[in-house]
């Protein structure tokens, strides 16, 4: 019988037992978070490969490749050493432990398990989460929020759900918007909040349906309008003006509205 911590293989004809769980990852290492709720807290990153979208302003190219070595911290902020993918999930824990428990006590806040979209592994991050727990951090999902199936397979397991609402606006292509707004039904049971990335493409008419959907989920949740750092040609976050109009706008709708941009990339950490 399928558990939530077992993968399912062949529509439920075998299981996949936790140690069998693999997955590629990009990177381990400590940081300080730079987005959302949480930014400003120091974190164990885990940033693992492959993603299902292809934003344009998509800051972290390198992760969405399934193929290349993991690069793991050995201490935070210090050498990294190269692992062949993909790791098991003994192996990504003990990676994570290893900077978790570097002295001081209590300079990492929680995990952070990113991407890349992490939730392509939904099943490896159910037993890492449970791997995890004797290190007393909580754990923090950064999805791009378009994978409810897999969503469930982590509920209850993750300790907060950090999701994306991809306006269209800001896409090369639209993404699915009954997947959207399932992940938003299933993620208000959680700890969660919402990022929406904002270009200065983005109109109040196209946030106003953006803000009014969410609402209709959860009017408390925090949402974060994140000004898009411009990482290529083309990409040109909001003038100040309209990004105060976008707040204006999503705070007609929505009553924990904050704008935040990407502080990590502003103290040049990763
Ligand atoms: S969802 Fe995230 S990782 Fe994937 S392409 Fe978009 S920004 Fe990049």
């Amino acid at each position: 019988m399928c558990t939530s911590l077992r993968a399912r293989c062949g529509g439920c004809l075998s299981v996949a037992e936790p140690e069998e769980l693999t997955a590629p990852v990009a990177e381990v290492f400590s940081s300080i978070q730079g987005e959302g709720l949480l930014a400003g807290f120091q974190q164990v990153f885990v940033r693992f490969r492959g993603c299902d979208l292809n934003c344009p302003y998509c800051d972290t190219p390198e992760a969405r490749r399934l193929d290349g070595p993991c690069r793991a911290e050995v201490e935070p902020g210090g050498e990294t050493e190269e692992q062949d993918n993909p790791l098991n999930v003994a192996q990504v824990a003990e990676l994570v432990r290893r900077l978790a428990e570097t002295r001081p006590q209590g300079l990492h806040h929680s995990v952070s398990l990113t991407g890349g979209e992490p939730l392509l592994h939904a099943e490896f991050i159910a037993e890492l989460a449970t791997q995890l727990r004797p290190l007393h951090l909580p754990v923090m999902l950064e999805t791009n929020g378009q994978r409810p199936e897999d969503l469930r397979k982590v509920l209850g397991v993750v300790d907060w759900i950090a999701s994306d609402y991809k306006l269209d606006s800001t896409m090369a292509q639209p993404v699915d918007p009954e997947a959207r707004a399932e992940f938003l039904r299933l993620a208000q049971h959680s700890r969660n909040f919402v990022k929406i990335v904002v270009t200065d493409a983005v109109t109040s008419e196209e946030l106003s349906r953006a803000c009014a959907e969410i609402a209709s989920t959860d009017q408390a949740v925090p949402v974060f309008l994140q000004p898009v750092t411009p990482v290529a040609e083309g990409i040109r976050p909001p003038s100040p003006r309209d990004l105060l109009a976008l707040r204006a706008c999503a705070a007609e709708y929505l009553r924990d509205v904050r704008v935040l941009g990407q502080v990590h990339r502003l103290l040049g950490l990763r």
